[in-house]
């Protein structure tokens, strides 16, 4: 099976690795082309187009910033030069990045009319996660075509799970989870804030949260907090809002308020607003901080 990978970002470039070292034939694209170098010189070709990598595999996973970045990766522009017309029929699109509910719905209808497959697995997991192939995937859509990604799916990730043949379904679980890190970082945050303004012990306060509510998230999260190190971002707050609103997005179309979810909007926004947006999301904390005056 021939796979092809495109957008080698944070979290791309780690997972195409994984599958290259697991002796799968790869094809890999990427906006900014020197970001491909290594996987290059590890063996992997180099295509010069979205397009030159679709006509060449069985299957094609996009890892992409956002959903303009889907969009103009898989329809090109108007001269064409996307991957969709060039995947051949029966071929799988594995969409992973973090997207809207809506543009997947439409991205499944699309291949479906062009004869093609697509399957949305986004991800939960940092960076690091990708690396070690420890990232827990959501998948849904065409299920024969989940099944025959599954290999491809266990190098990549610690787990998998699949949410029946509506892709869209996938998304929304992806968009929900990230509302609910969200939310835990404005938790942490503001409990920080008040530790620190206490004049209390952080590292001891970090292992009684831990104690309490040990999960991989407030293991991760609460360190960088309680640390204050929101540089090297491992997930940007420009991706953190992107995917709040995504979130609301979801929930206006499903009549369904979420009040927490407007309030990290904000927050996201307003370190967005103040220069940190390329920073860690969880540097929502620091606005926290500043509130208190610590
Ligand atoms: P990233 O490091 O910012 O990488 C983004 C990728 O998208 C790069 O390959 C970038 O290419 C490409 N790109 C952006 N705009 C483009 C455009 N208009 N046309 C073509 N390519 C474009 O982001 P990341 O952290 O790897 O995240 C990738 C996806 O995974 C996102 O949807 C994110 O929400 C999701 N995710 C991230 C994490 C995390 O912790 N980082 C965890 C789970 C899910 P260039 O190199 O040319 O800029």
């Amino acid at each position: 099976m021939k796979v092809g990978f495109i957008g080698l970002g944070n979290m791309g470039a780690a997972m195409a690795q994984n599958l290259l070292s697991a002796g799968h034939e790869l094809v890999v694209y990427n906006r900014t082309i020197g970001r491909a170098e290594g996987l290059r010189k590890n063996g992997a070709a180099v295509a010069e187009s979205p397009a030159g990598v679709a006509r060449a595999v069985d299957v094609l996973i996009t890892m992409l910033a956002d959903d303009q970045a889907v969009q103009e990766v898989i329809f090109g522009d108007d001269a064409g030069g996307g991957a969709l017309d060039a995947l051949r029929k029966g071929a799988v699109h594995v969409s992973m990045s973090t997207i809207s509910v809506e543009l997947s719905g439409r991205l499944n209808a699309v291949h479906e009319l062009a004869g093609q497959r697509y399957v949305a697995a986004p991800v939960f997991g940092r960076p690091e996660a990708a690396q070690t192939a420890g990232l827990w995937i959501v998948a849904a859509g065409h299920l024969e075509s989940v099944e025959l990604c599954r290999p491809l799916f266990e190098k990549m990730g610690r787990g998998l799970s699949v949410l029946g043949d509506n892709p869209e379904s996938a998304n929304a679980v992806k968009v929900t989870g990230n509302f609910m890190i969200a939310a835990l970082l404005e938790t942490l945050g503001e409990a920080f804030a008040l530790i620190r303004k206490r004049g209390i012990d952080t590292g001891e306060f970090l292992n009684i949260v831990n104690a309490l509510f040990r999960s991989p998230v407030y293991e991760t999260y609460g360190k960088i907090i309680a640390e204050q190190r929101y540089e090297p971002a491992g997930f940007r707050a420009k991706l953190g809002l992107k995917d709040v609103r995504l979130t609301l997005a979801a929930a206006d179309k499903s009549e369904v308020p979420m009040p927490l979810g407007s309030l990290v909007h904000d927050r996201l926004l307003s370190a967005i607003g103040h220069g940190r947006g390329d920073m860690d999301w969880s540097v929502i904390a620091a606005l926290s901080a500043e509130d208190a005056g610590v």
